[in-house]
């Protein structure tokens, strides 16, 4: 799992707590969703 910027949207690494975006300087961190679909058929 990981960071994302919320303004420029890269990704970012950092320690729990101590989140920022090192490119636009951002402090707005989301979690990065697991782009997992899951479609359960019930056929
Ligand atoms: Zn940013």
């Amino acid at each position: 799992m990981g960071y994302v910027c919320a303004k420029c949207g890269k990704k970012v690494k950092g320690d729990d707590g101590n989140l920022r975006c090192l490119y636009c300087g951002g402090r707005i961190i989301i979690k990065e969703r697991p782009n997992i679909t899951k479609e359960i058929s019930t056929d």
